[in-house]
């Protein structure tokens, strides 16, 4: 079983049952990661950032107001 790369807390994954694009978070410190390879399994880390890069988005969205 896989662990976290924050807390070293293992997951609750099965590798043979994620897939690349799959979110795991960890039950021990909250951490979300993505799955960016399963042969080796590889973890991402999600970063708050990713909701920033949303929100810039969704502003230039809505220029007309
Ligand atoms: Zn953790």
């Amino acid at each position: 079983m896989p662990s976290c790369p924050e807390c070293e807390n293992e997951l609750d994954i099965e590798i043979d049952e994620v897939e690349e694009g799959d979110v795991v978070a960890c039950e021990e410190c909250g951490t979300e990661f993505e799955v960016v390879g399963v042969e080796p399994l590889e973890l991402a880390r999600i970063e708050e950032e990713f909701e920033e890069e949303e929100d810039l988005y969704n502003n230039e969205d809505e220029e007309e107001e």
